[in-house]
């Protein structure tokens, strides 16, 4: 960008992965004079596989900007062919006894915290919020079995050169990082960030509504199920399927603590291999002493896929460089730029702001000095597009810093009171204690309600002295 006489190309920003970070950016960046995306993705297809995931007002909002509207329709909209599925009682979580199976919280009220309905808290299957991404980014965009590898810059050319482990490379103006928790592009520049394994482990099963359809007293709304020293989610999804998730703990300095069961689910095995084959088995007797609904529940569930959770600390930068890798020339997406192993369910969320808040920063400082728009000294280009990377870290990472820290906090409570359990002196907890356990969870509203858009606003106007111009900040619009 910095060689004046050049003629004008494409500004190109190679995106690796195309999950939900990496699809809402492209859509984020769609149609920008000057502006040309490309997403590299690991998979050979983008596959089926993952379970339930859940989108905040916040996300479905983000969602709403970035004009994905097809993803707004729930079940209640459309009974076969929603996407997703929202508690109707406007709760976004209630959190019953593992052995009454009664309410004992509820998250806050969503309509009584005056969001609109379209925007609640809504569950889909994960292919399902991928595909209605997907339809808005042209297939041509998209490089299947492109597995990044490394970057180089290359200072005669003016670009990145980005190498995949096929061998073959591409070029670039900017990279982002939106490859996921275990992301390649962080650890190529920070090492240490490696996500380690935080000890819990989730069965989650997705399958037909019509395996649970017998069930008569079965809620039907999402609900959290907490006992001694598991949990069970349960809830409708869109397109009639059906979502539940045991998870446990176990402590992740002692492995021997492995095996769960004598059917011999080893954890060494799949803390390695995420979304391995299940047992059903298993998943029953982990819950035998539940009360009489949750086993019945568990009895229908046909089939069971393991997830280890693992998450990395905080990084000191998003905006990225290494000795032959000048600043300004990469940063992360979604799970990679914050790997908190999916707490609060709040990933995708995170995933759509971080994008809609990218592509409001290029568009906002970077876009108009383009030599497409605006004839001018590609340097200004140069430097304002670190200073875009810059608005966009100030917008988001302070906010997914705290997330990381919380998460830390709450797992190593976990790991704590597993530990206090095992000892012979140990005081099993009560039931009251329990009960006041799941009341003084953490309060998840302020990640759920976050408004990216008036950080965004804030950021712009410290740095710049003005109020945004480029973005339109209206849920109702496209970005
Ligand atoms: C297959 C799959 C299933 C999941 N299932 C669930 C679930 O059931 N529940 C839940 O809450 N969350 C799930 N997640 C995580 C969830 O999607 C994320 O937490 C969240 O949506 C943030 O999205 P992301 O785009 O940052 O990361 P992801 O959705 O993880 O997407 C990352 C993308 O990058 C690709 N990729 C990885 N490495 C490379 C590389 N070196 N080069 C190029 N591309 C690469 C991956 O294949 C993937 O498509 C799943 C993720 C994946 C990939």
């Amino acid at each position: 960008m910095s060689q004046e006489a050049q003629p004008s190309r494409p500004f190109t920003v190679a995106v690796a992965g195309a999950g939900i970070a990496g699809l809402a950016l492209a859509i984020a960046l769609k149609d920008l004079p000057g502006v040309r995306v490309d997403l590299y993705e690991r998979a050979m297809q983008l596959r089926e596989i993952g379970a339930s995931i859940a989108l905040g007002p916040n996300g479905m909002r983000s969602l709403e900007r970035l004009g994905v509207h097809n993803a707004l329709v729930d079940t209640a909209d459309d009974p076969e062919q929603g996407l997703s599925f929202r508690n109707a009682s406007g709760f976004p979580m209630v959190y019953r006894h593992y052995k009454t199976g009664e309410v004992v919280s509820t998250d806050r009220s969503q309509a009584d915290r005056g969001i609109e309905r379209r925007h609640w808290t809504a569950r889909y299957y994960r292919a399902h919020l991928q595909e209605a991404l997907a339809a808005h980014v042209d297939p041509q965009q998209i490089h299947l079995n492109k597995a990044f590898a490394g970057v180089a810059w290359d200072g005669a050319a003016n670009h990145l050169v980005i190498t995949f482990a096929d061998g073959t490379t591409a070029t670039a103006d900017l990279l982002v990082g939106a490859d996921g928790l275990h992301s390649r592009v962080r650890t190529f520049f920070e090492p240490s960030s490696r996500p380690v394994w935080t000890g819990a482990l989730a069965f989650r099963s997705v399958f037909p509504r019509s395996h649970v359809a017998h069930i008569n007293d079965l809620p039907h709304e999402a609900t959290h199920v907490w006992g001694p020293d598991r949990t069970l989610f349960f809830s409708p999804l869109g397109r009639d399927l059906y979502t539940v998730v045991g998870q446990l703990q176990f402590d992740p300095d002692a492995p021997t603590q492995a095996t769960v069961t004598e059917e011999g689910v080893q954890l060494q095995d799949t803390v390695s291999a995420w979304a391995a084959q299940g047992n059903v088995k298993t998943l029953r007797r982990l819950y035998a002493t539940w009360g009489p609904l949750v086993q019945r529940l568990v009895a229908a569930v046909p089939h069971t896929q393991l997830y280890p959770n693992s998450s990395s600390h905080a990084l000191p930068t998003w905006v990225l460089s290494s000795a032959t890798v000048p600043a300004g020339r990469v940063t992360l997406v979604g799970d990679a730029a914050h790997a908190h192993g999916g707490a609060f369910a709040t990933g995708g969320s995170l995933a759509l702001d971080d994008a809609w808040s990218l592509g409001a920063s290029l568009r906002e400082v970077l876009v108009p000095v383009l030599p497409q728009n605006k004839a001018g000294p590609s340097t200004t280009a140069d430097r304002r597009l670190l200073l875009a990377l810059q608005i966009y870290e100030a917008t988001r990472k302070a906010h997914t810093d705290r997330l990381l820290q919380v998460v830390h906090a709450a797992n190593a409570a976990r790991v704590a009171r597993l530990r206090a359990s095992q000892t012979h002196t140990a005081v099993p907890e009560t039931d009251e204690q329990l009960r006041e356990r799941i009341r003084t969870r953490e309060d998840p509203t302020w990640l759920h309600e976050h408004d990216v858009t008036a950080v965004f606003a804030n950021v712009v106007r410290e740095r710049q002295g003005r109020a945004p111009t480029e973005v339109n900040l209206d849920v109702q619009s496209k970005l």
